[in-house]
């Protein structure tokens, strides 16, 4: 199926950026690069993408029930998305209403049942 590809894809990418974003105004690391921490972080974001089973389903590893994150690691992506979440609607417009619409789209699903 090449729309859970294209899902997985969008994801990894949204969160990496997030990652970016965070240590370039956090950690003061320079523009495209990462400090080892948000380093480690964005590889295991990117694993947990990869092995995520609920991808077809769900929107959002934030929206997901399944928390699938190491708790030192959730804690840390949490900060990530607080920090950057707000800013990526200034950043990438597009992305972030998609995903603000995803979420919604989820919560009635949820609701309804
Ligand atoms: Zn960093």
């Amino acid at each position: 199926m090449k729309n859970v590809q294209t899902k997985r894809d969008r994801e990894k990418r949204m969160v990496s950026e997030m990652i970016a974003l965070y240590c370039c105004k956090q950690h003061g690391s320079p523009k495209g690069g990462l400090c080892p921490e948000c380093e480690e972080l964005a590889a295991y974001a990117s694993q947990r993408s990869d092995r995520c089973p609920f991808m077809e389903t769900k929107t959002f590893c934030s929206s997901c029930k399944v928390h699938c994150y190491r708790s030192d690691m959730r804690d840390k992506i949490r900060i990530v998305m607080r920090f950057s979440g707000p800013r990526m609607m200034f950043h990438h417009p597009i992305a972030a209403i998609r995903h603000i619409v995803s979420t919604k789209a989820e919560k009635r699903r949820l609701q309804k049942k």
